[in-house]
């Protein structure tokens, strides 16, 4: 229901498209004189009957399509045909009185069906491009489960142990022997690897690995997972330093006033060659003492402004259970707090994680105050059915699962992979929340940065093309997320602006609010005196 539809009227008559769409077909000098093929004679003796023999709109809108373009092509009138004005007429509005919106057949014919033919033009080509430049790992689940059990075999991982989460971290991938026995890489690839390991963390768990399309030189997968030289030669081998600038209590990370984040380990159970926290990540796991998170539980207790917590880290979800209930069960003791965060990559890299006591323990405290599950995913080769199916277990225990995901150069800087990025991730109960223009803050990894613009680009053509609430926000991550969005206010005038539709640059005009009325401090229960 549109609550800006304006009423139609009750009594159907001819509107002006359809007394334009009449008049197009009326007889004129040229058009009386031809007389149609035997063919099309038949074809309109045939689209006739069913057009007057139901009340299906349909078979009207086909008769006066195809007489219109016997008209345009062939110049042969309805008359040629033996069909008169007043048939015409009476089917035009038996057609209006059918449609439950009184939609005219002028309207239908000559406006709306060739508008809808122009918007489906727009998503064509992603359609037929998608699946082959930006597949899902539901698409290639067969050569998905190929390879897991090449790489089952290779490092000697029973089923128990690759269905566990267990499992998985044990015999993560973390050093380029055992990766170069899984990957097909060159020799100078190999090298590269192991110079850049010595320094910067690789795991990629057996699951994760599986995904891996070998076809791929620059598999998108890889280039997530696998650190390569540039790392080095873009910032040599010290990592920087964590920024403490916004660091106003142990494990806290703070941009906003009512937002705070507790970075509750330096796990994750894939380590992404992009990553922000690089500086967190260090050579071993860790997961912090109660002390640590006392103070910063403490810090949250002490500041009644702070309503949203996010745990994140690393990763939320390599916490054990019993930290993470406590965590939560003491967020909900904070009266102020009235909804939290769980920053989680494992549904993507290590489902199998996901147990049912975790999902007990995220609903309890849902119930109690709102959890949003906040994930990361750039490309849809990383939805596969058994991430999809954990996204789905986890839709149902929370409030809501949202995607930050990061512009890369070669992994999903482009309107089809973005695209299908964001419409799998939606059909795998995931909402699309952010797009981050990959940061300059840690030079490692600015071979992967792509211009703001192109980034404009893409999020831009998404409106219109796919649903609304698939599209994110576009963010710069600099001292806190700032939209990059571009502006559809082409200009405004005498109370009225010019907007551009994002998905044609037609230009819309676009009366705005009456200012005076604005002004007026009476809204209208005001005006009626007790
Ligand atoms: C991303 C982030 C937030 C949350 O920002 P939202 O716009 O509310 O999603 C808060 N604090 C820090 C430190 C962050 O990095
Ligand atoms: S999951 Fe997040 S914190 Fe962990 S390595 Fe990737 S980007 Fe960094």
């Amino acid at each position: 229901m549109n609550p800006n539809s304006e009423h139609a009227h009750p009594e159907p008559a001819l509107d002006s498209y359809t007394r334009d769409l009449l008049e197009a077909l009326g007889d004129d000098e040229s058009s009386s004189r031809n007389n149609p093929a035997d063919e099309a004679r038949g074809q309109v003796e045939q689209l006739l009957t069913q057009a007057m023999g139901n009340d299906f709109t349909t078979p009207i809108v086909n008769l006066f399509t195809f007489l219109l373009r016997q008209k345009q092509e062939h110049a042969c009138s309805p008359t040629a045909f033996g069909i008169d004005r007043a048939t015409l007429e009476r089917l035009a509005l038996k057609h209006q009185e059918i449609d439950e919106h009184m939609v005219s057949l002028g309207g239908r014919l000559t406006q709306a069906l060739p508008i809808a033919a122009e918007a489906n033009e727009r998503v064509d080509a992603y359609l037929q491009d998608q699946e082959e430049i930006a597949p899902s790992g539901i698409e290639t689940w067969d050569t998905i489960l190929e390879n897991q059990e090449r790489i089952k075999k290779k490092l000697s991982i029973s089923d128990d142990e690759w269905n566990s989460f267990q499992g998985q971290i044990r015999n993560a991938i973390d050093s380029i022997d055992t990766l170069a026995e899984l990957i097909d890489l060159p020799s100078s690839a190999i090298e590269s690897i192991a110079r850049v390991t010595q320094t910067y963390r690789m795991r990629l768990t057996p699951y994760y690995t599986s995904l891996i399309m070998a076809a791929n030189s620059n598999d998108p997968i890889m280039l997530q997972a696998i650190p390569t030289g540039e790392m080095i030669d873009n910032a040599g081998i010290e990592i920087p330093p964590v920024a403490a600038d916004h660091s106003p209590a142990r494990l806290i990370d703070q941009f906003y006033p009512r937002v705070v984040t507790i970075k509750a380990t330096n796990m994750c159970a894939m380590y992404c060659t992009h990553c922000l926290r690089l500086a967190h990540i260090g050579r071993k796991d860790q997961i912090y003492s109660r002390d640590a998170y006392t103070e910063a539980l403490n810090y949250i207790r002490a500041n009644d402004r702070i309503r949203d917590v996010l745990v994140t880290g690393g990763d939320a979800f390599v916490l054990p259970n019993s930290m993470l209930e406590w965590l939560l069960d003491e967020l909900d003791g904070i009266d102020h707090v009235k909804v939290k965060r769980l920053g989680t990559r494992v549904p993507v890299t290590v489902p199998m994680r996901v147990d049912d006591e975790l999902l007990d323990i995220i609903e309890k405290s849902n119930d109690r105050k709102p959890i949003r599950v906040v994930t990361q995913i750039n490309t849809a080769q990383e939805i596969t059915p058994v991430s999809r199916d954990t996204f789905r277990r986890i839709s149902k225990r929370c409030f809501t699962i949202l995607n930050q995901a990061v512009l890369l150069k070669g992994i999903n800087d482009s309107r089809v992979k973005m695209w299908k990025l964001c419409e799998t991730i939606q059909e795998a109960y995931v909402r699309p929340y952010y797009i981050f223009n990959c940061s300059y803050r840690n030079p490692q990894f600015k071979h992967f940065r792509v211009p703001i613009e192109v980034g404009r680009d893409i999020v831009e053509s998404m409106y219109g093309n796919i649903s609304g609430d698939a599209i994110p926000r576009y963010i710069a991550t600099a001292g806190g997320k700032i939209p990059l969005h571009r502006s559809n206010v082409v200009s405004s005038d005498n109370n009225t602006y010019v907007l551009k539709k994002p998905w044609n640059n037609q230009e819309a005009s676009y009366p705005d609010a009456d200012p005076a009325l604005y002004d007026d401090q009476k809204l209208s229960f005001a005006h009626y005196d007790k």
